[in-house]
């Protein structure tokens, strides 16, 4: 990798003497400016620098992207001095993705119902909101589990989280046959169900994430989507009790944190075909790039640098 900054991890801070900070970093020795990041809290484990970078690169943009780790009160700050320190766009993560949500100039009708924005460009000072994750789900779920998500019955865990929400409604813009939103807690689930039938006229069915309402839904939905936190750690237990999987599923888990996730493994072990979130991670962070460059991703250049 070419970038001599990569492990670097920036503060909200650096955003008061940007001039000079974010001017100051170097590829193969050059001068390169940052003009996109990713803001989260914690950061240091995003694997989106590698990807865009390596995009910018290939296309020969003279700058980069940056982590940078900033907190829930430094938000609003950091998003104000966006466009003065010359920056043209950001993602959020954890914790960003809702409350980046009143910092905005504008935001797009579909990241409005989702209720969280992943992308953010800055247009004539103007900060614009995005939500490439439900989008980059679907692409993912085509590349990975070749299936059209528009013709797909589907049971999303955690449909109530922020992952979820974009998922969950994205399934609904697409026009799925049956969507089934299971969550924790269950009231999350009812709101996103209201609100999308308000909206889209599209009907969500709300459960709990227990035994008895997940064994129901799963014997009429083929895909299975996970997104809650659990997973991210190899011994986090799955959401669904053993023995509920069968050879007729499809698991698409957005978990992406390197090993296989019990869900993971359930589905292995039922014969269902499985996928983990690094391809939407790819296509989410491609369509991100898109919106701030006006230009193709280089997907298989991206894919790789992941
Ligand atoms: P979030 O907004 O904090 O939502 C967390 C979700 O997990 C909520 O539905 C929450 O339920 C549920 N949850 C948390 N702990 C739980 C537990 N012990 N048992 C059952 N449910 C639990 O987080 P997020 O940003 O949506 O992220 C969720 C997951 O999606 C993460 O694993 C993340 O890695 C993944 N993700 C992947 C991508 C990708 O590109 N592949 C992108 C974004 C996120 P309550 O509502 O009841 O709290």
């Amino acid at each position: 990798m070419a970038y001599s900054e990569k492990s670097v991890i920036y503060s909200a801070a650096d955003f008061a003497n940007s001039g000079q900070v974010f001017r100051e970093l170097s590829r193969e020795d050059k001068p390169c400016p940052a003009r996109l990041a990713v803001f989260g809290d914690p950061i240091a484990h995003s694997l989106s620098p590698q990807m865009h970078n390596a995009a910018l690169e290939v296309q020969a943009h003279e700058f980069q992207y940056v982590r940078i780790l900033v907190t829930t009160e430094e938000l609003g700050h950091a998003l104000t001095d966006l466009s003065e320190a010359g920056f043209i766009g950001v993602n959020l993560t954890i914790p960003h993705k809702q409350a980046a949500l009143e910092f905005v100039d504008e935001i797009t009708d579909q990241a409005r119902l989702m209720g969280s924005i992943n992308t953010i460009a800055v247009t004539d000072g103007k900060l614009q909101g995005h939500n490439t994750d439900g989008p980059g789900f679907v692409i993912a779920v085509q590349e990975t589990l070749q299936l059209k998500l528009s013709d797909q019955r589907v049971l999303i865990l955690g449909g109530g989280g922020g992952a979820g929400r974009a998922i969950s409604v994205q399934c609904a813009l697409e026009g799925c046959p049956q969507i089934y939103v299971a969550n924790r807690t269950l009231e999350k689930a009812e709101i996103l169900s209201e609100q999308v039938e308000e909206s889209l006229g599209k009907i969500i069915t709300p459960i709990s994430l227990v035994p008895e309402a997940l064994e129901n839904a799963l014997e009429s939905v083929n895909l299975i989507v996970h997104a809650t936190s659990l997973g991210m750690k190899e011994s986090d237990p799955s959401p669904i009790p053993d023995g509920l999987l069968t050879r007729n599923h499809f698991v698409y888990d957005t978990v992406y944190s390197g090993g296989k996730s019990a869900l993971i493994r359930q589905a292995e072990a039922a014969g269902a075909k499985n996928a983990n979130g690094l391809s939407m991670l790819l296509q989410q962070g491609a369509l991100a790039y898109e919106i701030w460059l006006k230009e193709p991703a280089p997907v298989e250049v991206m894919r790789k640098a992941l």
